[in-house]
């Protein structure tokens, strides 16, 4: 029989550098040591580790004279790297990472790190430009739902990582949860935080100190953690830590079903703003984030028309109909987010009642619902951010039509994941505004870390494969063969995934 043949690093990468040619020889890794530019300290020390432990050994030597044989340089000629982002070269003599960026030299460690999880000591020779085709290239992680535990949360942000993704969002309060603590409203973290099932208490918040570590262990992989307070719907689990939030005053309790409820915050509430304000605050002190984001979807106006409060304040401001509540809403949260020096993110419900010759440079829209939507947002003005359920992004949802297979009601196979793509080819104008795209796993029915791995691979894999090439680029097949690889590597980090049909 004959042997099957090893696989060339061409063959085993996800997601597929731009560019890539085989080369003869290896190199050995296990007799190396790194030498970086300064600037680079943080991410040679991560590197040395991640290198020493894909091959169970202790950490790579780093070592400052020239002569070692992995170098990491930044390099100020951009020319010199052919417009790659960066540029790898292994020979058997030596490896060379050049960018113009510590996130390009990032991105080059990573692909390093995928390799040697893959063939060990002798890393077969290449060379390698690459650079990402969208900027945003993100998973969002529902922790209302469920609650998971912060060291799943960073063991995450590692893989979303080794994709070469580079955003986190943090979908952190809902009806079902609110998590992140607020000092001035303390009943938010016990009470909000908590909900009865089977007469078990359930839930959890994030305490700030093990926010800011992950926010930490995010950005030294250049994972930016986007945190969200979604306002003003969807904030069941406030209202009973608060009922004067509330059109009714209550009493409020933290759901135990799932779905889209009637009671939201009240705009004529007295303590609104300051709830705004201090809660948002809050989040800017945790998260050193360009962006923060404000929710906005799936909000009832129901108890708004019948509640005095807001009908008052609807006069006062000169809305124009009570429906106009929920674009005062994302005013005030996107005065407080530019106050605090950031930019505001919202699902694409908000573009219905804001005003956008005010709101295009201190909002970004996440689009949600259909690709209309982030047609609609581009050509009012706003950037957006695509995660589309029907397109491959909602990572909650089934694998097949299998009713054995666990998730939310809808399909999302593969397959839709890999064929994801933020701009049709229609949108050529509006280009610069289309910033990336992002998978989000919903947790109404994921109540553990491995059935949220089982939903997350491979279709994030092949999301992030999706934002990282050009269209003209993609190959469903080749990233088929190429996952198998990778699958090994989920293996040896002891990660789930699905094994169905791709
Ligand atoms: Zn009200």
């Amino acid at each position: 029989m004959e042997k099957p043949k090893t696989p060339r690093p061409s063959e085993v990468l996800i997601p597929r550098p731009l560019v890539i040619v085989d080369t003869p020889g290896f190199f050995n890794l296990a007799t190396s040591s790194i030498m970086f530019d300064h600037v680079l300290e943080q991410e040679s020390h991560l590197a040395a580790i991640q290198l020493g432990s894909a091959i169970h050994a202790d950490s790579l030597k780093i070592r400052t004279e020239t002569t070692s044989s992995i170098q990491l340089r930044i390099r100020v000629e951009t020319e010199a790297l052919n417009e790659c982002a960066f540029r790898i070269e292994i020979t058997p003599l030596h490896i060379l990472c050049e960018s113009s960026t510590a996130e390009g030299i990032w991105h080059a460690v990573q692909i390093l790190r995928q390799l040697a999880m893959t063939y060990g000591n002798n890393i077969p020779c290449c060379t390698i430009c690459d650079g990402p085709h969208y900027g945003y290239r993100g998973l969002m992680l529902d922790c209302s739902r469920h609650y998971f535990s912060s060291d799943f949360i960073t063991s995450l942000i590692d893989m979303i990582s080794m994709l070469r993704m580079n955003r986190f969002h943090w979908h952190l309060t809902d009806d079902q949860g609110w998590r992140f603590p607020v000092k001035t409203f303390p009943n938010l973290e016990d009470v909000g935080a908590w909900r009865s099932e089977n007469s078990l208490r359930v839930g959890g918040v994030y305490s700030h100190k093990e926010i800011q570590d992950i926010v930490a262990y995010a950005q030294k992989r250049h994972v930016m953690v986007i945190p969200e307070i979604d306002m003003p719907g969807h904030t069941t689990a406030a209202l009973a830590a608060y009922p004067d939030l509330g059109c009714t005053k209550g009493p409020y309790h933290v759901p135990t079903t799932w779905g889209i409820f009637e009671d939201v915050l009240c705009a004529g509430s007295n303590h609104i703003i300051r709830f705004m304000e201090e809660t948002y605050g809050e989040l800017a002190n945790c998260f050193t984030s360009a962006y923060v984001h404000i929710g906005g979807d799936e909000c009832p106006t129901v108890r708004w028309k019948s509640c005095t409060a807001c009908n008052e304040l609807m006069h006062r401001e000169r809305l124009r109909n009570i429906e106009s509540i929920q674009g005062w809403f994302t005013r005030q949260a996107i005065n407080i987010i530019s106050g605090l020096n950031k930019k505001a993110i919202a699902w694409d419900e908000v573009l219905e009642s804001i005003d956008p010759e005010r709101d295009t440079n201190k909002l970004t829209i996440m689009a949600w619902r259909g690709h209309k939507r982030c047609q609609k947002a581009v050509s009012a003005g706003f950037d957006v951010i695509s995660s589309l359920k029907d397109d491959g992004c909602y990572l909650d949802y089934r694998h097949t039509a299998d009713r054995h297979e666990r998730g939310n009601i809808g399909i999302t196979t593969v397959r839709q994941s890999y064929d994801f793509s933020p701009m049709k080819p229609e949108d050529s104008v509006y280009q610069e505004q289309f910033i990336g795209g992002q998978g989000n796993l919903w947790t109404e029915y994921i109540t553990d870390p491995e059935e949220a791995q089982y939903m997350l691979f491979p279709r994030l894999c092949a999301i992030s494969e999706a934002l990282w090439l050009p269209v003209e680029k993609k190959d469903y097949d080749s990233f088929v063969r190429r996952w198998h690889h990778h699958a090994k590597r989920l293996e040896a980090l002891n990660i789930r995934y699905y094994q169905g049909e791709l």
